[in-house]
């Protein structure tokens, strides 16, 4: 069994999983993310392993003709008169949380150190880069502080802006095995949407969209008020409280309530489980992170967590990551401002350490451009290649017709396992393989790093992402810095990097995964890698963007299927119930326009417009949701109408904000029905 097993290649819970001599999926009962648990999306992973694929590099140099089968040495032969012909600055990088460890490593060493500019970004900025921003701000740091263990004698969790039932369903259930056991916990969701965490919740705050900052200040307002500050670990631990609780002071529970649309009360009990709860954790996820106001956001929910004193054994600030390796992506420094043992480019000894370590003579000093900038740098003609690997903007990003846009006029590079939208603009398509056909690591919310195994033989000529690289580089010449023979090579040049940093592995060898980074406590002694050593409290200032609509569209995931759906989507099984595309409106709203429940919808906002079938459900008025991933085979994508304006700090997407008005265009019955 150990010989197959693997990091679950969906969600950030990181389960470890195994393929038995039966070809079916099985929870690892010695993996400390799941211990043998599973949810639905990993069982029917055999059955789509190898549809769908990519086999061959295929190649047109215009877009207007159809793509021919080229073999690898002509397509590195096509990418080195490309690189040669533009300036590295002319060229741009989209990667993936997806990727294994080592095959980001390799990509971000040859944008960084070889090509020489940080030109490169990762589908996480769309997911995690407020997260990281904000725990980089408040502990010096990135890293959660705390682990799934922590889970198991928490007596009180809040979900806000999670979905963690469907989104994150093995650490969901480790929540509700926790509840069985004893009768003094307490769970509570903040959220606009009644969703399946919110029902199996003791407590729904139904939220207006985009006001968590308000509501969050408020509970330290009421803590102040009320004296219920742990003062203590304020005046020991931390710094910038006065400003921060400065900002809360503008957002009494009165105020408060008629910003978020909630009631006081619940503001006060919030306040009163900081306060009074024996160990709480509080998870938060897109919801908080995708968003114009996403640093603010986070940043208020961890001053209650130092205004209470509740890190380690009295609780924890726990971002769940999106993507099964977006850690790993961290841990190497994938974003454009990031370097490999979470460094960033802006520090000129993590430069020059990175320099050396690399050989190579200059890290550019200066963060690259994020992926929305870089579609902007393609419209205004300043960018001319652009090489996605493992991620779909077509369906991800904002503002697609931009997107589409921007996709059709530059030398497009699509470096994949399975054919998707993106690879309609590409000129160049180069086949990866993909989870089971190549060994690699991942790292999951917690910090656990997986070995993944190889169960399989790579689909057709395809190849490790790492691979494609350090041969390409190879074929340019500078086959030197990249002397790997297999993936183990990588990973032991990588682990290097973090000898003496705060995600240090450097001791770790792939036959002693999984194992965790850091302590269980990231910051046991209370101690934090800041100018001080001091945690620092952020003065969370509330903004929200002023859309047009009647509604405010927010969006999420569908609860079988991943992302853009280019393996889950091959499933009859997990695309069940989950299609037609749908929008869930409250009656309420829906009947006064005249619409009911199964009819076709359009949604228009001031960027584009979809079509979608109503789905009723318990939101708040004035709000529709819309699941995220459909392709376009299936609907055109809800990311026609979401702007691309981002959070100033972490230049994380506002995905989750639109202003949208909603007309019927066919009754129930004109339709037929569907699945749901
Ligand atoms: Fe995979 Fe996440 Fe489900 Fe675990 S909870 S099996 S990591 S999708």
């Amino acid at each position: 069994m150990e010989e197959k097993t693997f990091q679950c290649p969906y969600c950030g819970v990181g389960c470890g999983l195994y393929i038995d001599d039966r070809g079916r999926i099985k929870g690892d009962f010695q993996h400390p993310a799941n211990l043998g648990d599973l949810c639905k999306k990993p069982i029917y992973l055999p059955k789509v392993l190898d549809e769908g694929r990519l086999g061959k590099p295929l190649y047109r140099e215009s877009k207007d003709r159809p793509f021919s089968e080229v073999s690898w040495e002509e397509a590195f032969t096509i990418l080195k008169s490309k690189l040669t012909e533009l300036s590295p600055k002319e060229t741009y990088f989209y990667i993936s949380g997806q990727l294994l460890t080592e095959d980001s490593y390799v990509i971000n060493k040859f944008v960084k150190g070889l090509l020489g500019v940080n030109n490169i970004d990762a589908n996480s900025r769309l997911c995690m880069a407020s997260a990281v921003s904000a725990y980089k701000y408040a502990f010096g740091s990135d890293g959660v502080p705390c682990t799934y263990e922590d889970i198991d004698d928490a007596d009180a969790f809040i979900f806000v802006g999670s979905n963690a039932a469907v989104s994150h369903p093995v650490l969901f259930k480790r929540v509700l095995r926790r509840r069985r056991k004893t009768d003094q916990m307490v769970v509570i969701t903040i959220d606009p949407l009644e969703t399946e965490t919110a029902r199996k919740s003791d407590l729904h705050i139904q939220i207006r969209a985009g006001t968590d900052t308000v509501l969050l200040n408020s509970v330290l307002y009421v803590l102040h008020r009320e004296g219920w500050l742990d003062f203590r670990f304020i005046d020991t631990y931390t710094e910038g409280f006065d400003e921060a609780l400065r900002v809360a002071q503008d957002f009494p529970p009165e105020t408060a309530a008629q910003i978020c649309q909630i009631k006081e009360e619940d503001i006060y009990i919030l306040a009163k489980i900081f306060a009074q709860s024996r160990k709480l954790i509080s998870f938060w996820c897109q919801g908080l992170n995708q968003s114009v106001n996403a640093v603010s956001k986070n940043l208020a929910l961890i001053n209650l967590h130092l205004a209470t004193g509740r890190l380690n054994a009295k609780g924890c600030p726990f971002s769940l990551t999106g993507q099964p390796n977006a850690m790993g992506g961290r841990e190497v420094g994938y974003l454009s401002n990031g370097l490999p043992g979470y460094r960033d480019v802006r520090n000129a000894e993590d430069r020059r350490f990175m320099e050396h370590f690399w050989n190579v003579d200059r890290i550019e000093p200066r963060p690259g451009r994020t992926i929305t900038e870089a579609i902007d740098a393609i419209l205004s003609g300043d960018v001319r290649l652009l090489w996605v690997v493992c991620t779909n903007p077509a369906v991800s990003l904002p503002e697609l017709d931009k997107v589409k846009k921007a996709l059709s006029k530059v030398f497009l590079v699509v470096q994949d396992a399975y054919w998707n939208d993106t690879c309609r603009f590409a000129n160049l398509i180069l086949p990866a393989s993909q989870v089971g056909e190549k060994e690699g690591v991942m790292t999951g919310s917690d910090r656990t790093l997986t070995l993944c195994r190889a169960f399989k033989e790579p689909y057709g000529d395809s190849k490790p992402d790492w691979l494609i690289f350090a041969q390409l580089a190879q074929s340019m010449g500078r086959g030197d810095m990249f002397p790997y023979e297999e993936s183990r090579d990588v990973f032991d040049e990588f682990k290097l990097t973090t000898e003496g940093r705060l995600c240090d592995i450097s001791k770790l060898s792939y036959e002693e995964l999984p194992a965790r980074w850091g302590k269980r406590w990231l910051y046991e002694e209370l101690k934090f890698p800041t100018q001080s050593s001091r945690a620092r409290f952020y003065p969370a200032k509330f903004t929200v963007a002023s859309e047009r609509g009647r509604f405010i569209l927010i969006t999420g995931r569908l609860k079988n299927n991943w992302h853009t759906m280019t393996r889950t989507g091959k499933s009859p099984e997990l695309l069940k119930r989950e299609i037609p595309p749908y929008v869930i409106m409250n009656p309420k709203d829906a009947l006064e326009l005249g619409i009911g429940e199964r009819d076709l919808v359009k949604l228009s906002s001031d960027r584009g417009s979809v079509e979608r079938v109503v789905v009723f459900g318990n939101i708040k008025r004035g709000h529709v949701f819309a699941p995220f991933g459909y392709p376009y085979e299936l609907a055109e994508p809800i990311n026609l109408l979401i702007s691309d304006r981002y959070d100033p700090i972490s230049k994380e997407p506002d995905l989750k904000f639109a202003g949208v008005d909603v007309i019927k265009l066919k009754g129930a019955e004109e339709i037929g029905k569907g699945d749901l």
